[in-house]
Formats: structure tokens, sequence, C-alpha cells
């Protein structure tokens, strides 16, 4: 189950990971285990990526989920959000 060790981001202390569908799969896992949603963005401080559970700021466009990559997903990453 545990097949990479996850690193902590030096600037933000979020799990990096190391592509995008890694990110996604964690989120996706989060949603069926614990029904939360997370947001896949990518770091621009390390360059990997990492998850939120809220809207990313501005500074932080929301990447869409990737459904060439994963076509099974139901994590709907990609619905906007408004406070
Ligand atoms: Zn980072």
């Amino acid at each position: 189950m545990h097949y990479f060790t996850p690193k902590r981001c030096a600037s933000s202390g979020k799990i990096m990971y190391h592509d995008k569908a890694q990110a996604q799969r964690a989120a996706d896992e989060s949603f069926r285990e614990r029904g939360i949603d997370l947001w896949v963005y990518r770091c621009e401080l390390c360059g990997t990526w990492h998850l939120t559970s809220h809207d990313p700021d501005a500074s932080y466009r929301y990447v869409p989920l990737n459904q060439q990559l994963k076509p099974h997903s139901r994590k709907k990453g990609y619905k906007p959000r408004r406070r």
C-alpha cells in the first residue's frame, strides 16, 4: 500500500507528490475514505504537486481533474467553489 515515503514541501509543509496522477489518487482516497474533497495543484515553489482542502487562492490556478488519465474517477476536483 505504502510504496512511497511522503516528503514535505519546505515552503508549505504539504506532502509532495511527484506527479499529478499520484496526487489525484491521494485526493481520491481522501474523498472515499473520509469524504474530504481535496484540490490538486502544482506548487510553484517546489515544483511538485500538493493537495489542499480549500479553493486555492488566485496565485494557484486549480487543476481540472485529468479525466484522460483517470477516466473512472468520480472525484469532483474541478468544480468551482465560491466563498
Ligand atoms: Zn511545494
